[in-house]
């Protein structure tokens, strides 16, 4: 099916873009397309304005912080993945853009996209909260950074208000003793995750001594384990306390698990705790 009709505009600047954003009511950003043209040619959305944000320079680009790495919002997935220094310092998230989709995804789509866009399914944004990652972004009323769990509000829905626009996001660099891993469950034809699961721990004299375990695929939005980082906390992160940490993923999971003809709730439910214990695993190599 063809997109309804709409009209073009592509901004060359930030400020061009919001300015666009503000006196087009309605309108929608388009960065790589890859999740935003599929619906509209579906007619599941149909806006009247597209704003090109794909060529705007000051939102590309990895550039290292104090504290690890500012990626500007229209960089995409292959550039994330390609990183030296992003893979040197929070490899994480390089191995994780590089595992999305095919190269033809990668090569379009855009971490501000993915974030903005939502998807259950989508891998950047439970890895983004496992790492506690900030998202800066612009609107009318200026500037403000959102912590990364606070940005994601349910199915498809974020806390960008009517003419915001993702700027970038800021990710730590990680440290001595600290490790991070993404395991996923790919669809076999997308490779959005069917289950995904990101941990961060950190590990002092041989115990963890924080865990931060995120669950992706599940239910609406990115989820925190608290049962299972408690059940990690002060263990030595051996094979029995990862797998009995594991087995408590469903406990935070809630009712509301999502299920459709490739994977029931129930099989949702039954193998997350395979793929935190994956994640897991790889997170307390690298911390150890
Ligand atoms: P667009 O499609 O351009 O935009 C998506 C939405 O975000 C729109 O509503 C748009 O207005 C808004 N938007 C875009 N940029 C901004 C911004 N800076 N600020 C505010 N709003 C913005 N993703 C995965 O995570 N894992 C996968 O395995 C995977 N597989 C895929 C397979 C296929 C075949 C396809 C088509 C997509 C797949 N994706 C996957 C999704 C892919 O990562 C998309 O690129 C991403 O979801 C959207 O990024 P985009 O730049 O293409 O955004």
């Amino acid at each position: 099916m063809y997109a309804s009709p709409f009209r073009y505009h592509r901004a060359s600047s930030i400020a061009e873009a919001r300015q666009l954003l503000a006196t087009n009511p309605g309108a929608k950003l388009l960065a790589g397309g890859h999740s935003l043209l599929p619906l509209m040619k579906l007619r599941l959305a149909n806006p009247d304005v597209l704003i090109d944000i794909g060529s705007v320079a000051e939102l590309k680009g990895i550039t290292p912080t104090s504290d690890g790495f500012r990626i500007g919002a229209a960089t995409t997935h292959a550039a994330i993945a390609a990183s030296a220094e992003l893979r040197a310092g929070c490899a994480v998230v390089a191995a994780t853009a590089g595992r999305i989709g095919d190269p033809a995804v990668r090569n379009r789509g855009t971490i501000g996209g993915s974030l903005a866009h939502a998807d259950p399914g989508a891998d950047l944004p439970g890895v983004l909260v496992a790492l506690g990652a900030t998202i800066e972004v612009m609107g009318t009323g200026g500037t403000r950074t959102i912590p990364s769990n606070e940005f994601f509000q349910g199915l498809m829905t974020t806390a960008l208000a009517d003419g915001e626009l993702v700027t970038a996001v800021n990710v730590r660099r990680l440290g001595k003793g600290e490790g991070a891993a993404y395991a996923k469950f790919a669809h076999p034809a997308s490779r959005y995750a069917v289950i995904g699961a990101a941990a961060c721990l950190t590990v002092e004299k041989g115990t963890c001594a924080g865990a931060r375990v995120v669950a992706s695929g599940l239910v609406d939005r990115p989820t925190i384990l608290p049962s299972v980082e408690k059940a990690l906390g002060g263990t030595r992160l051996d094979e029995a306390a990862i797998t009995a940490a594991s087995e408590r993923a469903a406990e935070d999971l809630g009712g509301d698990l999502l299920g459709d003809i490739f994977a029931s709730v129930e099989y949702r439910r039954a193998v997350a705790g395979t793929y935190v214990a994956r994640a897991l695993r790889e997170a307390a190599r690298q911390a150890s």
